[in-house]
C-alpha cells in the first residue's frame, strides 16, 4: 500500500509531495523511484535492484536530498556490482543524494569486499545506565520508545557480517536513539569493549548534508518552509493507493 503525502505552506502556499517510497534498477540498468503498490510488489521480483528511498531537506543549502538504501541485489547479473550501482543512481538525475547498502551488506573495513548478514544476525540492543547491553525486542525500540527510554543510554541495531577473505567477524551498532547524548568517541570507547574482530558504528540520529555536512530535516507537519521560512507546513491531502 502507498501513500501520498501532499504538504502546503500556511503562509506563501508552497507545495511538497511525498509519494515514493521505494526504487528499483532493471536489467537495462534504468533507475524508477515509486510508492509501494500491489502491481510494484509483482515487479520487485524482477528487477535487477531493489531498495527503499526517502527524501531529506538541507536548510542550509535549500535543496532535498534523497535517499537511496540498497535492499537485494540479483544474484550473479553482469554489470551490478557496488561501483556500478552507486552510478547508475548517482546518473537517475541531478539531486543531491545519499546512496547507502541496507542491513544485508557491508563493506568490509579492511578490504573494502561486500560482505553478507550472518544468518540471524540482525539484533536490537539497548544500553542500560550500568553500560551492560540489553538485548532488545524490534517492536519495542520502534513503537514503546517513549515507556523505556528513560532507562537506557543508548538504543540501537546491532548487524554481524562475517568476511570470509580476511575470516574477521564485523560488528555494525546502527544509533537509532543517542538518549545520553554522547559525543562520536564516547560511542567509540563504549562499543571498543564488545569483544569481536572489528567494531564499527553508524549514526542515524544524525543525517547529514553530503555538501555541507549540516543536519538534515524530514519534511512533514509544522517544519518550517523551506521556500518562504515564515510559514509552516501543513498535511494537506493524505491518500493511500493500492
Ligand atoms: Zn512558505
Ligand atoms: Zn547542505
Ligand atoms: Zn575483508
Amino acid at each position: 500500500m502507498g501513500a501520498i503525502r501532499e504538504y502546503v505552506c500556511d503562509n506563501c502556499g508552497w507545495e511538497y509531495i511525498k509519494e515514493n517510497d521505494i526504487f528499483m534498477i532493471n536489467k537495462k540498468h534504468e533507475v524508477s523511484v515509486s510508492p509501494i503498490l500491489f502491481s510494484t510488489s509483482e515487479i520487485i521480483q524482477y528487477q535487477a535492484v531493489t531498495g527503499s528511498y526517502d527524501e531529506f531537506y538541507c536548510y542550509n543549502c535549500g535543496e532535498i536530498v534523497k535517499n537511496f538504501i540498497i535492499n537485494e541485489i540479483m544474484e550473479d547479473m553482469y554489470g551490478f556490482d557496488e561501483e556500478e550501482i552507486f552510478k547508475y543512481i548517482k546518473d537517475y538525475d541531478d539531486s543531491l543524494k545519499i546512496i547507502e547498502l541496507g542491513d544485508e551488506f557491508q563493506k568490509c573495513p579492511q578490504c573494502a569486499d561486500l560482505i553478507y548478514l550472518k544468518p540471524n544476525s540482525r539484533n536490537f540492543f539497548g544500553l542500560t545506565e550500568n553500560y551492560d547491553f540489553e538485548n532488545l525486542a524490534e517492536s519495542i525500540v520502534f513503537h514503546d520508545i517513549e515507556n523505556i527510554k528513560a532507562e537506557y543510554k543508548l538504543l540501537g541495531k546491532l548487524l554481524t557480517y562475517s568476511c570470509i577473505k580476511c575470516n574477521k567477524e564485523i560488528n555494525k551498532f546502527i544509533i537509532l536513539h543517542n538518549l545520553a547524548n554522547f559525543n562520536s568517541n564516547e560511542i567509540k570507547e563504549i562499543l571498543n569493549d564488545f569483544p569481536v574482530d572489528l567494531t564499527m558504528y553508524l549514526d542515524e540520529t544524525n543525517r547529514l548534508c553530503p555538501v555541507c555536512e549540516n543536519k538534515l530535516s524530514s519534511l512533514a507537519d509544522s517544519s518550517k518552509c523551506p521556500k518562504c521560512g515564515q510559514g509552516k507546513l501543513k498535511l494537506e491531502n493524505f491518500l493511500l493507493i493500492d
